[in-house]
């Protein structure tokens, strides 16, 4: 069993493998992470799937697979291969959808009745972003078709920006990195860039999941690579990789965004929208110093 941490750590090892099977999508949501659209380039071959499932079985440590995008029903019969081969192989398989393929709930069945029986968590987007709640009904009949097939199905909603307090039960806040640095940031009063001083999302030091992308690239965060999973095993790259030596997971560790800034003496504003936001412009601003880590093009906004 090889783990993340230092020899002697005994946080949990690496379980989960987030597989970004497609940077495209159907929608262009503006608090897209990962810069997905119609027009994104960057999809994963069987091949290449069939190759991160070897690495996640020799790592001895992955119990779930994940299938995500961008959009991974727009690449279908890959996805399906992907679940049923990592279910084969042992591991639980869970899918991040949009649902746009659930026009009626006879649709939605044969979409995943081939499926049926090895997903093992179906999430569903469903807010104001993707034509969710006020829009169309495609996340509805998805959850509707995925309980009679007896699949494990849950919604993921992000809240609106300008939402102040306490969020709405089952809703999470907009995290201003990717897209939504560029498009939403503006709709919130901005914090001083000196009190973004950690990380508040992400275990850096001992992450439990990682995501893997088309190209190969594992982030710890997206956009943050530790290593290329297409030319280094799996277990190598997580026994090689040293948290306070990366040069972007270093300082993020020292002292968070702002430990970016300071390190490297960007350029900056007085203030940002949150804490990914510093941290997204940062690394942007760093990509031609370090680009086999701040990577690939797609994480940045260009095709
Ligand atoms: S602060 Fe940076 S590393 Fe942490 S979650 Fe936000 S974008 Fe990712």
């Amino acid at each position: 069993m090889v783990a993340v941490s230092s020899p002697g750590n005994s946080s949990p090892p690496l379980s989960g493998l987030h597989l970004l099977l497609t940077y495209q999508c159907t929608f262009e949501c503006d608090h897209c992470f990962v810069w997905s659209g119609p027009f994104q380039t960057g999809t994963m071959t069987l091949d290449t799937v069939d190759h991160i499932l070897a690495e996640a079985e020799r790592l001895g440590t992955i119990e779930w697979i994940y299938f995500e995008g961008g959009e991974a029903f727009l690449y279908y019969a890959i996805l399906r291969s992907g679940v049923l081969r990592a279910k084969a192989q042992g591991f639980k398989a869970g899918i991040v959808t949009n649902a746009y393929w659930a026009n009626s709930e006879d649709d939605a069945l044969e979409w995943l009745q081939p499926m049926a029986g090895s997903i093992d968590d179906l999430s569903i987007s469903s807010d104001s972003y993707h034509g969710g709640i006020d829009g169309d009904s495609n996340p509805e009949i998805a959850r509707a078709a995925a309980r009679q097939l007896d699949i494990p199905v849950d919604f993921i909603s992000v809240a609106e920006p300008e939402t102040t307090g306490t969020l709405p039960p089952g809703e999470s806040p907009v995290l201003f990195r990717g897209r939504a640095a560029e498009l939403l940031a503006s709709k919130v009063p901005p914090t001083p860039w000196q009190q973004f001083t950690t990380c508040p999302w992400e275990d850096l030091r001992n992450p439990q999941r990682v995501h893997v992308d088309p190209f190969g690239h594992l982030h710890i965060c997206q956009g943050i690579s530790i290593g290329n999973l297409l030319e280094r095993p799996l277990a190598e790259i997580l026994a090689d990789f040293r948290p306070d030596e990366h040069p972007i997971v270093g300082p993020l560790l020292d002292g968070g965004p702002a430990e970016i800034v300071r390190r490297y003496e960007l350029a900056h504003e007085d203030g940002y929208a949150d804490h990914c936001h510093l941290c997204y412009l940062s690394r942007r601003s760093l990509r031609s110093r370090f680009p086999d880590v701040l990577a690939p093009d797609q994480m940045y906004g260009r095709a």
